[in-house]
């Protein structure tokens, strides 16, 4: 291949940052904070872990973290980074993502992990125990806390935790903080960290003065990238991204090609559509090997996309926007951008937490660009015209806290002894209707006290549990009502996407399936059916098949119920069956979820015509407790069209109309 003969140490010394050791060390030696700013690829994240462990940063037990956005990438970079080093992961260098910890806290010495991860690493301190039962947060508590963490931070922007780390580092000045970052970002966080900020409140003289950081531009070595729109609109981006690469694939030199779509749908049906117009003509159909790279892609097929393209071959991979800054592939000399991206949005009116698909920025569409300029000049497709690229496209992203619900942030702040949340320097400040909802849910669940303060012990535990706070005080309620196994069991389920296979084509068969375990109660109690029966089949993948079940979804069911149990009984949580018993498990579910009731808008045509509409199986509308808002039944529930008179519901997502996902009966009298 044209990049895999060469060793690793001489590859490590062509990255643009490899010249800029000497400067990075300085830098980080003398400053709290460091700002590194270079183009993706550049080695920032591989490299500068390195030799930070290198100049002693790891030494006497202390860690270099460095945290990536996706659990994917943190993946990557870590194996990619143990390789480099010639050791095993999860010994020097290890990973900790939500429920998977790759490390030796004996060995570990550079880790890579999420946000959030990092987060509750700085709450799950041993520390906390003594710092739960003081009466004031003043700062000596978290110094104590603090201290314990004897870490090297190295993080990337965008996410909340640079703001964190850097309240963290005026009590800790031994700590460092490396921020890396794209050039596109560069601007706007020098500028967060420089500013001087507003009245933080009355520790306000406690803090030591701010130190200005070192900003560091690391010079690329991105070729010449072409650009080429399209003359008139695309309506199917699809059907244009498969076009626009066979056309490559026929017309242009060696070199491979990396395509943004927005996400496992899109990329698998440009896979299916690839293979048909490939085999069509026959003539392009050889020396295309077509990889798809999603964060949900099991582990074997993402490490296919870092494999060296055969001699007389072109791959293609066609991605998510997880290749657009934290993951870099060699070889990649043309881009197809189609344009869009799927991002989360929050409506707090609504409380619906929604995946869309939605156009990307300018800065978005120069960072895809410049994925094909690594190696040598290259080439990028946009299938936009220009003349919506200059004059229609946004310069920049909304930032991620502008869009996301923010009842886990507020609880970690809280934990961390951060109570003046509305007062808090957020890089971006999230719109007070969100901060608002949030503070409302907290508070509504026991969580937070009249001065909005995290209570005792129910707060303080939710802090301790990694998933949403509504879940947390289900699996807390389960306690007192002897059903811990089961709400475990839900837990783990309902934080993963799905546990059933996609219903393309196989709807009715999947429809059986899920007759098969059906509970009348509804889809959390349909769960505890669904993993008796996985268990009694000795978690058997072929049982998972005959039943149109994700077998993948499944194991991960199993691990992160393994977790949650663990954390349960580090909570001082009794791990106790039910036995069957029903209706303590909807007590426990609804203990979490009450503010997700609805009830069934029982309307005049029901009273006239029941008989007609039963032989329509209609889907009811309810509305929602809270908002009164108009809402139905997801159809992937068991309860689709069986229209019980209250449900409460796991989730809201809105496509035509706006379905409650996971939905169980409730009798509130
Ligand atoms: P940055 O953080 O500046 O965007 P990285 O440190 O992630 O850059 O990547 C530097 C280089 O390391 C990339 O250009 C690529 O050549 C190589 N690299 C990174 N991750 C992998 C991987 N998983 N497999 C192979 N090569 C990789
Ligand atoms: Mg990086």
């Amino acid at each position: 291949s044209r990049f895999g003969y060469a060793s690793i140490g001489s590859q490590r010394q062509r990255l643009p940052v490899y010249k800029y050791r000497t400067a990075i060390l300085y830098l980080v030696e003398t400053h709290a904070t460091t700002i590194i700013v270079g183009e993706t690829g550049s080695g920032k994240t591989t490299q500068i872990p390195q030799y930070l462990k290198e100049a002693g940063w790891a030494d006497g037990g202390r860690v270099i973290a460095c945290t990536q956005p996706r659990r994917l990438a943190v993946q990557s970079v870590a194996s990619r980074v143990a390789e480099e080093m010639d050791v095993k992961l999860g010994e020097e260098v290890g990973y900790t993502i939500r429920f998977e910890d790759v490390t030796n806290p004996a060995a570990t010495m550079i880790k890579f992990l999420t946000d959030g991860v990092l987060l509750r690493e700085i709450m799950d301190d041993p520390l906390l125990t003594k710092y739960r039962y003081v009466d004031s947060f003043g700062s000596k508590n978290l110094e104590l806390i603090w201290k314990k963490l004897e870490m090297v931070l190295f993080c990337v922007f965008p996410g909340m935790v640079a703001d964190l780390l850097e309240h963290i580092q005026r009590r800790r000045p031994e700590l460092r903080l490396i921020i890396s970052s794209a050039t596109i970002e560069a601007k706007s966080m020098s500028d967060f960290f420089q500013t001087s900020k507003k009245h933080r409140g009355p520790e306000d003289h406690e803090f030591v003065p701010r130190k200005v950081p070192a900003v560091l531009s690391v010079e690329g070595r991105g070729f010449n990238v072409q650009i080429h729109y399209v003359v008139e609109p695309v309506s199917d981006y699809v059907q244009a991204t498969v076009s626009t690469v066979l056309s490559i694939h026929d017309q242009e030199p060696a070199g491979d090609i990396l395509v943004f779509l927005t996400g496992q749908d899109d990329i698998d049906a440009a896979i299916q559509l690839l293979a048909e117009e490939a085999h069509a003509s026959r003539k392009i159909s050889s020396g295309l090997i077509v990889l798809p790279l999603y964060s949900s892609l099991p582990r074997a097929e993402q490490d296919l996309v870092f494999s060296p393209t055969p001699r007389g071959k072109r791959k293609v991979v066609i991605s998510t926007n997880i290749a657009e800054t934290s993951l870099t592939l060699e070889g990649v000399v043309y881009v197809v951008d189609s344009g869009f991206s799927k991002q989360q949005f929050y409506n707090p009116i609504s409380d619906i937490e929604n995946l869309v698909v939605a156009p990307i920025s300018k800065a978005s569409a120069r960072q895809r660009a410049g994925r094909a300029g690594r190696v040598r000049p290259g080439k990028c497709y946009r299938l936009y015209t220009e003349e919506y690229f200059v004059n229609e496209m946004s310069s920049v992203g909304i930032p991620e806290m502008q869009r996301s619900k923010l009842v886990s942030c507020v609880i970690q702040l809280k934990a961390l002894g951060i109570d003046n949340i509305l007062g808090f320097d957020w890089p971006a400040s999230p719109p007070p209707e969100a901060m608002i909802r949030a503070l409302e849910v907290l508070y509504s669940l026991g969580v937070l006290d009249d001065d909005a303060k995290l209570t005792s012990p129910v707060g303080f535990q939710a802090a301790e549990i990694p998933l949403d706070p509504m879940i947390s005080k289900m699996i807390l309620s389960s306690n007192q009502l002897g059903c811990s196994e089961e709400i475990i069991t839900i837990a783990a389920i309902l934080s993963i996407q799905s546990i059933w296979v996609s219903g393309k084509g196989v709807q009715k068969e999947l429809d059986e399936a899920k007759l098969r375990f059906a509970a009348a109660e509804g889809d959390h109690v349909t769960f505890l059916n669904v993993y008796k029966g996985f268990l009694q089949s000795g978690k058997s993948s072929q049982w998972c098949h005959k039943n149109y079940m994700n077998y993948q979804a499944m194991k991960k069911v199993i691990e992160i119920r393994e977790q949650l149990r663990r954390t349960a009984l580090r909570l001082g949580i009794v791990l106790r069956s039910c036995e069957g018993d029903i209706l303590a498990v909807r007590k426990a579910v609804t203990a979490g979820f009450f503010a997700n009731a609805s009830r069934l808008e029982v309307s005049d045509l029901i009273f006239l015509f029941p008989a007609r509409l039963e032989a329509f199986s209609h889907n009811g509308m309810y509305k929602t407790v809270r908002g009164s808002q108009e809402v139905y039944i997801h159809p992937s529930s068991v309860l689709f069209r069986v229209n019980p008179k209250w449900v409460i519901y796991h989730s809201l997502v809105s496509t035509d109309r706006q379905y409650m996902r996971n939905a169980m009966t409730i009798d509130p009298s």
